[in-house]
């Protein structure tokens, strides 16, 4: 009988009834996918049985369990939910639903009828169209979930069996299904708390998308096993006794690392050039006692066996991680003088730290009063799944924002009315407007953090205090906000309400507004590609239908380089082994290694920039811009060499000219922006005209190349009072 372990487990924890329930759901799987194999060749039944196991294993509730035996029935078996609801209630028949609407997307994991491509590659229609499809299924899913999270642990029960019997696949669609795991479905387990599915799901992705460095941290984690255990060993009885000594009925463990995570760690290693030590980066200690209380006793032995490592120290039981988290962390110089990390909470603790929202379901099936505390305030995050779900359109912008605005770290801050708001980090001021409102959003004029007032695209931290000054009347979103170079909004979904409303306004305030952007693009680089010709080079009919993207907002100011056959020149990124030899002023020079090269002062020529080299009498080669009028007037094409762009740090001067109404700050305004893009001034001059209350500023600047040139010129002409920014030619 394969079902035996499942049925152990429910008689263990289920009433008769609830066990006779999912008994009759076990019988019921079984008669419908009779005669069905997995391509791994095991009967199909098998794998709703094990999606099962897994979920009892964490003692989840009879309707969880059914749903979980029954989740392929309706796909694979022709039985209908109208059946599943008459045999075994609405409940179940509304989960398997659930589950099923998110499994139209898992024809990767299904099996063999589509074909074997990847899934994430650009330019082809067919993929491209899978890819909306996925994203279509994706956002079903997460509706599906935020009506009822059992429907997400079942489905992430369901995908860790699929990541477990995945050899069965071919590699191409292996890759896809880990990358889906790692990009998605980790994150989601991550959001509900359940580190342990986390950790597992992490595990089986690594696997598939590193196998080398998966195979490395393995080897390593076997290396000296039996040294690091013995230590463990030592170091638990050591801690065992003391307790014991203390009349403390706790458990000690050496706690298991998961390959990931190691991973993870050496790579953060590596990047501060430390070493990782085998034995003590991988001896971890987790105590589990009955009370709170008992968990600051247990700390406290610990710090009197051995010395606790200064700065290693978080008590998440006074003041627990928004995530539901709970626990106290501390590391200790212990044996042999090596840092050990030791975790000490309860074993109600350690159930909703392993297994998140699962053990909700379970402690309140079991009828504990404490269950619902602070649930749904945790879980608020899945009301804004359904909320955006009426304010998002398309499919990928939805799953655009759920990855950028839900999946990454978060923030916590404060209304004034001290509501808490849960942000993606970096978050700013504008986008708590819009999560708040998408009307207050809109019309923001400024805003203060903990009563000071900060500019709208200062980085939020937890536990800020933000308010929102709007206007009287409605004035609507600025351009500029889209700008990811200015870093007004982060969150995706305050991003697309911004271009919603533009896309509502009406069409020539659009082209108009394009227009301006469009010529201010060409001012900031000084192109000489014409209007027309920069459309058609970016796939667009007409200037004026460039002009509408970029005044709607679907296409950003910074993209249209690309349109710019001047500037954009011979790109590093095609030759990065070009990067140590015959290069100078990080230019490479083709065909003639080791020629002196220098930057023709009449065009200053930068990074990115099409260039040409013209070789002079005595000074190796001097690098002008093609266009540049003092080289065609030379008219000696003997002397004209082909250069392009090598890979170096060097930094290349620009001249700008910067005309602003003259006001208190405003040099030192500018100045402060140069700086923050870590680009250097070479010279700074100003001229007043008083009369006019006119200041025109010259600067001259070095940057690492065009695109910091445009990023720097978007910033610069975003400073109170400045009216335009124009790269200058030769002087
Ligand atoms: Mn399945």
């Amino acid at each position: 009988m394969p079902a035996t372990t499942l049925l152990t487990k429910i008689d263990s924890y289920l009433g008769e009834d609830r066990a006779d329930f999912v008994r009759r759901a076990l019988e019921f799987a079984t008669e419908a996918h009779a005669g069905q194999s997995r391509l791994s060749g095991e009967p199909y039944v098998e794998h709703p049985i094990a999606t099962a196991e897994f979920l009892a294993e964490r003692r989840m509730d009879a309707t969880t369990l059914v749903a979980a035996l029954l989740h392929d029935v309706i796909e694979d078996c022709d039985v209908t939910r109208e059946q599943i609801e008459e045999q075994f209630g609405d409940d179940v028949a509304k989960l398997v639903d659930g589950v099923t609407k998110m499994n139209s997307m898992d024809v990767l994991t299904r099996g063999d009828r589509a074909n074997t491509t990847a899934f994430t590659i650009n330019g082809d229609s067919e993929l491209d169209e899978r890819a909306a499809r996925q994203a279509a299924s994706m956002r079903k899913m997460l509706v599906a979930m935020a009506e009822d999270v059992r429907v997400v642990l079942i489905k992430l029960a369901d995908r860790l069996h699929n990541m477990r019997t995945l050899d069965a696949h071919v590699p191409e669609r292996r890759v896809a299904i880990a990358r889906e795991t790692l990009e998605i479905y980790a994150p989601l387990a991550h959001r509900l708390g359940a580190w342990d599915l986390k950790w597992r799901l992490e595990d089986e992705a690594f696997r598939y998308l590193q196998p080398r460095e998966y195979r490395s941290v393995y080897r390593l984690i076997n290396r000296k096993r039996a040294e690091r255990e013995e230590y463990t060993e030592r170091v638990m009885k050591i801690l065992q006794d003391a307790l014991d000594e203390h009349d403390i009925q706790a458990e000690v463990y050496g706690r298991p690392k998961h390959l990931y995570s190691i991973y993870q760690k050496m790579q953060r290693y590596a990047e501060q050039g430390r070493q990782f030590n085998d034995i003590q980066d991988l001896t971890a200690l987790r105590v589990l006692v009955s009370t709170e209380e008992e968990c600051y006793r247990v700390l406290w032995i610990a710090h009197s066996l051995w010395r606790p490592v200064p700065g290693q120290f978080d008590d998440y039981i006074a003041s627990p991680k928004q995530n539901m988290y709970q626990s106290i962390h501390t590391s200790v110089m212990c044996e042999e003088n090596a840092p050990v990390e030791v975790q000490i909470r309860t074993r109600r603790m350690h159930d909703l730290a392993e297994n998140g929202v699962a053990s909700h379901w379970a402690y309140k099936e079991e009828g504990d009063p404490n269950a619902d505390d602070d649930f749904e305030q945790r879980m608020s995050w899945l009301r804004q799944l359904l909320d955006w779900q009426r304010e998002l359109e398309g499919d990928s912008e939805y799953l655009d924002t759920v990855r950028t605005d839900i999946l990454r770290d978060q923030v916590y801050v404060y209304t004034p009315m001290g509501e808490i708001k849960e942000l993606p980090s970096g978050s700013t001021p504008l986008d708590f407007a819009y999560r708040v409102h998408t009307d207050l959003g809109h019309d923001t004029v400024d805003a203060s953090v903990n009563g000071q007032p900060v500019p709208l695209n200062t980085a939020l931290k937890n536990g800020d205090t933000v308010e929102i000054r709007k206007s009287r009347a409605p004035r609507g979103p600025s351009m500029d906000w889209l700008n990811p170079d200015l870093g007004y909004l982060v969150t995706a979904s305050a991003r697309e309400k911004v271009r919603a409303w533009f896309r509502r306004q009406r069409r020539e305030e659009n082209v108009q507004r394009g227009r301006d952007l469009l010529r201010r693009q060409i001012r900031h680089l000084r192109s000489t590609t014409p209007e027309e010709e920069i459309a058609t080079n970016l796939g667009f009919e007409s200037a004026e239908e460039l002009a509408e993207a970029l005044g709607s907002g679907t296409m950003q100011p910074g993209e249209v380089v690309r349109g710019m056959v001047d500037i954009t020149g011979e790109t590093p990124e095609l030759q990065p082994e070009a990067a140590d030899e015959g290069l100078r002023d990080g230019v490479v020079v083709l065909g003639l290694d080791q020629m002196v090269t220098r930057l023709a002062r009449c065009c200053s020529p930068v990074y990115g920039d099409s260039i040409i080299g013209y070789r002079t009498r005595e000074r190796g080669v001097t690098i002008h811009l093609q266009t540049c009028p003092n080289l065609r007037a030379r008219d000696e094409p003997e002397r004209l060499i082909e250069v392009a762009w090598g890979h170096s740090a060097t930094r290349y001067p620009s001249r700008l000219q910067i005309d602003a109404w003259d006001r208190v700050g405003l040099l030192r305004d500018l100045t402060a922006v140069v700086s923050q893009e870590k680009a250097n001034i070479h010279r700074i001059h100003s001229s007043e005209q008083q009369a006019y209350g006119r200041s025109t500023v010259e600067l001259t600047v070095y940057t690492s190349g065009v695109d910091q040139l445009t990023r720097l010129c978007a910033r610069l002409e975003a400073v109170p009072g400045v009216q335009s920014v124009q790269r200058q030619g030769a002087g």
